[in-house]
């Protein structure tokens, strides 16, 4: 999609640092990283939000399988995955990305 930024990566108009990269899936590291590993995955077609319709169960079981080979891959046993969905929810990328946030304990969330 146009003036995506998360689009543009996939297209690598812009870079980033990618661990990731399958059919459906790519995950990079975020740039403004919240914890010593954090990760975003996203699906490679644009989705606004988990609450799109274009966000099927089919495109959650492909990030789920990606974040079960990402997190194997970099040595992450526990972690916490995150997706924020609109404004109110802290979302400001508006396409659909999951958060792997590792590397340090994690407070309660509330
Ligand atoms: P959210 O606030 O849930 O929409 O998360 C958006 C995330 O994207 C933030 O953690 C940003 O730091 C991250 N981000 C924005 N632009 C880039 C970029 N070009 N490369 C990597 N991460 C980015
Ligand atoms: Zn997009």
């Amino acid at each position: 999609m146009k003036d995506c930024i998360f689009c543009k990566i996939v297209a690598g108009e812009i870079p980033s640092d990618i661990v990731y990269d399958d059919t459906h899936v790519l995950a990079f590291r975020d740039i403004a990283p919240l914890t010593p590993k954090h990760i975003l995955v996203i699906p490679k077609i644009h989705c606004r939000s988990a609450k799109d319709s274009k966000c099927t169960p089919e495109v959650f079981s492909q990030i789920c399988q990606a974040v079960q080979k990402i997190t194997s891959q970099e040595n992450i046993e526990e972690f916490r995955l995150v997706t924020n969905i609109g404004e109110q929810g802290g979302q400001t990328v508006f396409h659909l990305h999951f958060h792997i946030l590792a590397g340090r304990q994690m407070r309660s969330m509330g």
